[in-house]
């Protein structure tokens, strides 16, 4: 059987939660990291195939012309049914990306009509009559208002997807959720009546994400958090689109030192960095030192730790800190300086024996990703919600890498990580 469900993310812990949730199904998850050439392990499809894209903040052109090659890829595989995966905080720029490539994907796919559903409740994530809640303040009033490439200072969904589509943008709300799937269908259907092609869909608990998946697991289209999407499995196993699985894990055996590196400015990654520095080696990027002098210096560092401390390297920083970096470097000049520094980094580690990875930050693990080669991985245990151990083969040597999104797990995360592998 090839591929049920193709699913495209627009970064990779985005990619890596969703592939998380979908494997909670134990049925078959493969996770690529960027679009495979045509030709490869096409014959190999998953159930689920997830292709992690890195496109949160690219210009939309970009954004859309890679997500269409990926749409092709996961056609050729096999799939009839496609997610388009962003983040729970709906992460996006004024122009996009999140609805012109879900505009892109309807027209290749002839649909009339998707719908919006990033709520994640188990990690406090709702969206309640179109609003975007972060466990109980506004998106708005969270610390996304703070984020350094994707601040979000509107809670509205509605409002905030309007101008990234040419589409009529609407509402299926809470009230009419709880009455259940058909009543979702319904509104749905009236909506199309309207023209609403864009429904932003309420959800703040996860029965009203399994009523959510039970009225449009039909649909061709459906965009939202990795959430609603781990309601799907169970539909298509109902409906005899795949057998029910046998489950089966990947071994957590990894042999190598460890590290964290770290290019997350989130709140949660403050308190996990500010938590964990007294348990490692550790080592602060600062920026502007780095734009001068380049990551000499913190190579150096990494080449004299012995081998078997745990270390950590961070460019995390407090939104002062941040705003002050990118007042003096401007703010593509900032991100750029600490992505190509822990890509290096990452490297050098892989290259002194480290061979188990904790990569916090969306971005930050997308460079980190890219640089040690990853490009196909395998699903482990999850470490906290949406934040899996995931294994790949580096110049055929096992690899363990956590990535983890800003605002993800606990304060105890990244202790809590290597506790998960089995013991070098
Ligand atoms: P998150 O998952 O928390 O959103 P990301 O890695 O996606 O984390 O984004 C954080 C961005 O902030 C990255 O582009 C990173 O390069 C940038 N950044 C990290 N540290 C600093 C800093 N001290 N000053 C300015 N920008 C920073």
């Amino acid at each position: 059987m090839g591929t049920i469900l193709g699913c495209i993310a627009d970064d990779f812990t985005g990619a890596t939660d969703l592939a998380a949730l979908l494997a909670r199904s134990g049925l078959p998850v493969t996770l690529r990291i960027g679009v495979p050439a045509t030709d490869q392990d096409q014959t190999e499809a998953a159930t689920f195939e997830v292709i992690a894209l890195k496109t949160r903040t690219s210009p939309v052109a970009d954004a859309v012309g890679q997500a269409r090659q990926a749409l092709a890829w996961l056609r050729h595989a096999g799939a009839a049914r496609f997610f388009w995966k962003y983040c729970s905080t709906f992460d996006s720029t004024a122009e996009g990306n999140i609805g012109p490539v879900a505009e892109m994907l309807m027209s290749e796919l002839c649909v009339a009509q998707t719908i919006y559903c990033p709520a994640f409740p188990e990690n406090g994530r709702s969206i309640f009559m179109g609003h975007v809640l972060v466990g109980q303040e506004l998106l708005s009033e969270s610390p996304m208002k703070d984020h350094p490439l994707t601040p979000m200072r509107d809670s509205s969904l509605i409002r905030l997807l309007a101008p990234q589509v040419k589409g009529k943008v609407g509402l299926a709300n809470r009230h009419t959720v709880l009455q259940g799937p058909e009543a979702l269908k319904e509104r749905l259907r009236s909506l199309a009546e309207e023209a609403v092609r864009h429904v932003v869909v309420d959800a703040v608990c996860d029965e009203d994400l399994r009523t959510i998946a039970a009225a449009t697991a039909d649909m061709s289209l459906v965009t939202g958090g990795s959430a609603v999407a781990g309601q799907l499995p169970r539909y298509y196993v109902e409906q005899g689109l795949v057998a029910a699985p046998a489950a089966r894990r990947a071994s957590t055996k990894v042999n190598g030192g460890q590290v964290v590196l770290s290019g997350s400015c989130s709140a949660m990654t403050r308190s996990q960095v500010a938590y964990y520095l007294g348990q490692c080696a550790s080592l602060r990027l600062d920026l502007v030192a780095l734009a001068e002098r380049g990551v000499g210096p913190a190579r150096e560092w990494l080449q004299r730790q012995p081998s078997d401390v745990p270390k950590l390297i961070y460019a995390t920083a407090e939104p002062q800190d941040v705003r002050q970096a990118q007042e003096r470097l401007g703010l593509e000049k900032a991100s750029t300086v600490v992505e190509t520094a822990l890509a290096n980094l990452a490297r050098e580690a892989f290259g002194l024996g480290i061979r188990r990875f904790v990569a916090a930050g969306g971005e930050t693990s997308g460079a980190i990703t890219q640089a040690l080669g990853v490009t196909r991985l395998e699903i482990g245990p999850e470490i906290a919600a949406g934040v899996p151990w995931i294994f790949a083969k580096v110049k055929g040597e096992r690899v363990a890498l956590a990535l983890k999104s800003g605002n993800f797990g606990g304060e105890t995360f990244f202790e809590d990580a290597f506790k998960l592998l089995e013991a070098a």
